[in-house]
């Protein structure tokens, strides 16, 4: 019985709880959990099947190890924040269930993306037999796998990568974030990082930025970031002697911004408001709209891909390998924006690969480390057609 509890009921989990339900060949049954159960109703009520609902605080490991207990199920796909993962995956390892997330560790106190303490739980998980994925999104996830796919099928050695985002899409609001907005202010206020010739370099915030042609979009201006999967693929990709990734950001987003951090409104540490400790960040969430309510109003497309260059045969070669979404499709098929839709499926065909057994392997792993073939044939499979190009 493939069984798979879902923990989280946002956008991403809207959108892989719609697709695990269109596979009931594979997703035999579905529990779906999260902090506010009404929200899980919600989602469900919409369903061609039905699915069980819960209420669950995925921060204290004795709740959710509970709810595994209750549920028994094969799998627990992690879609709630990134704040729970060590959590999450602490119970999974006590009940001996499958682990899967989409995004890095962090702790509420600082905005640090590292891997250190989910992959201290390869050999525990190991040991037991069971399997964590790490990062199982768009990017990271596909954007890893784009990678491990160029290597096996185009390039006898990868030597530089560029991870280029890009939403060009259109929500009409003068500003808001496409996912969770503390995850997402957090991560584009941090310095920018990157791996040059056996070393990381550090810039100042959004400082780095050039304008690059996005095929089905045009010319868009990128910015240079630190972004979590740099990390497991300068580990996994043997050879690799640079590798940047690039989100692309518009004037008035950037303006938005930056009034917000010059007031205090992105910062994380708490401030005292009429004798009570408030974090200002998480305020400035409360009042940001929801990014799964921007979906009925999105236009226009996505494009996230990797420029790669390497070696074949001797020669030098530069191959592009991207998906282009486009925001109004995703809400005719799945009542998603673009964004919450490339992060949604990949989760579902990863959970999908595990409980086929096609990429199940006892331990932690990030998904550049699992074969990308089964992988990106289920891309365009299922809703996420990706392209190649030499260039
Ligand atoms: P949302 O903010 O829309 O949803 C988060 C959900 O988690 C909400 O339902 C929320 O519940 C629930 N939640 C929060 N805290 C807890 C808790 N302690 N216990 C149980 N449930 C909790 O986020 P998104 O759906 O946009 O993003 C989900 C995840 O996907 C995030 O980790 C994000 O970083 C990641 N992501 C990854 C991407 C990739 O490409 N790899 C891209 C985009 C996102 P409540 O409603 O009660 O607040």
């Amino acid at each position: 019985m493939n069984r798979v509890l879902i923990i989280g009921a946002g956008g991403v989990a809207n959108v892989t709880v719609r697709k695990c339900a269109a596979l009931p060949d594979v997703f035999h049954e579905i529990v779906l959990a999260s902090r506010t159960k009404e929200k899980c109703d919600r989602i469900a009520a919409d369903l061609p099947r039905p699915i069980r609902t819960a209420a669950v605080d995925a921060s204290d490991p004795k709740q959710v190890g509970d709810l595994i207990h209750a549920v028994k199920p094969r799998l627990v796909v992690h879609l709630a924040l990134p704040y729970q993962d060590l959590a999450v995956m602490q119970a999974c390892l006590e009940k001996g269930v499958d682990y899967l997330d989409t995004a890095n560790y962090e702790s509420p106190e600082e905005a640090r993306f590292e891997y250190r303490q989910q992959w201290a739980f390869h050999e525990p998980y190991a040991e037991k037999g069971i399997m964590g994925l790490l990062g199982c999104g768009f990017d990271p996830g596909v954007t890893n796998l784009f990678i491990a796919y160029a290597l096996k099928h185009h390039f006898d050695a990868i030597e530089e990568v560029d991870i280029m985002d890009c939403n060009a899409g259109s929500h009409g609001l003068p500003f808001a974030t496409n996912f969770n907005p503390e995850i997402n202010i957090r991560e584009i206020t941090q310095k920018g990082r990157y791996w040059e010739n056996g070393q990381w370099k550090e810039t100042e915030p959004l400082a780095v930025h050039k304008t690059f042609d996005f095929p089905e979009i045009g010319p868009r201006e990128m910015y240079l970031m630190y972004h979590e999967e740099l990390e497991s693929l300068v580990r996994n990709i043997p050879g690799l002697k640079a590798i940047r990734f690039w989100m692309t950001f518009s004037e008035s987003y950037l303006t938005h911004l930056r009034v917000l951090q010059n007031v205090g409104l992105t910062r994380i540490e708490p401030v005292l408001f009429e004798g009570r400790p408030i974090v200002p960040l998480q305020f400035l969430k409360a009042l940001l709209p929801d990014p799964a309510s921007l979906a009925p109003r999105y236009t226009g497309k996505t494009n996230i891909g990797c420029l790669i260059r390497g070696r074949k045969n001797g020669q030098p070669r530069t191959y592009y390998i991207y998906n282009v979404c486009d925001h109004a499709a995703c809400y005719r098929e799945v009542k998603a924006q673009a964004i919450s839709y490339t992060t949604g499926v990949p989760a579902m065909i990863g959970s999908k690969l595990i409980l086929e057994g096609v990429w199940r392997r006892p331990g932690v792993w990030n998904t550049e480390q699992l074969d990308p073939d089964p992988f990106l044939a289920d891309l365009n499979r299922f809703g996420l057609p990706w392209q190649e190009k030499f260039l």
